[in-house]
């Protein structure tokens, strides 16, 4: 535990990337209208949930104004809202919504994380801070001993776990699963709005991913 502590702690102060630790800082000081009354958290974020999870969801970064602004992975935004829910229906989250950082939502034999821990311009981080960010990632996964589903958000948090696990070969696709070493790898896309507003992920996609995850996790009781 102290481990993750540590780590997360690391996170928190890292400025490995100074586009990202700019543009952090920079939203969270002009704010958008509808949270102006907010204080943003505007900093690296840190994974967050059970340390003796069997399920480990990787995503692709905070999003500006959810993550950025609640100092929470997935809380405060539209993704987050298809987090909750779907967690929550499987059994691995105490409350269907995940609003603000003092809302009581806790997972359940579940880790989330990001690939880049940094909210990046346009939802898009570049090679080299995935690159820069992906050792967390790696610190997580070692200290995380107990993960066997490893569920990927997009193509790029499911890339970065590839090219960390050294992974050759595979492509993203919705819905790919495979097992890799101790590790079952499941691949879906990200519920972003761009991806559920435009039909691209419904929600019976996304909810049977977790239904799976589940399936595969009560096997091993
Ligand atoms: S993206 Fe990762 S490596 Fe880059 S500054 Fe943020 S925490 Fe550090």
């Amino acid at each position: 535990m102290n481990t993750l502590n540590q780590l997360n702690r690391q996170i928190i102060s890292c400025k490995k990337c100074p586009r990202l630790v700019s543009y952090t800082r920079k939203v969270a000081k002009e704010k958008v209208r509808r949270f102006s009354d907010q204080k943003y958290w505007g900093k690296p974020l840190s994974g967050f949930g059970d340390v003796k999870a069997e399920m480990l969801l990787v995503g692709l970064a905070p999003a500006a104004h959810g993550g950025n602004r609640t100092g929470r992975m997935f809380t405060g935004d539209s993704s987050g809202d298809w987090v909750a829910k779907v967690l929550y229906e499987n059994g691995f989250a105490t409350k269907p919504t995940s609003d603000s950082i003092n809302d009581n939502f806790n997972l359940i034999n579940t880790y989330i994380t990001a690939a880049v821990k940094c909210a990046p311009p346009n939802n898009k981080p570049l090679k080299e801070e995935i690159v820069n960010c992906s050792t967390y990632l790696e610190k997580e996964l070692s200290i995380l001993k107990n993960i066997k589903v490893i569920i990927c958000l997009g193509r790029i948090a499911f890339d970065s776990c590839c090219k960390l696990l050294h992974i050759r070969g595979v492509k993203f696709s919705h819905g790919k699963l495979f097992r890799y070493r101790k590790w079952i790898i499941i691949s879906t896309y990200h519920p972003s709005r761009q991806n559920t507003q435009t039909g691209r992920l419904s929600w019976k996609q996304w909810s049977d991913i977790f239904l799976n995850a589940k399936r595969i996790l009560d096997e091993y009781k």
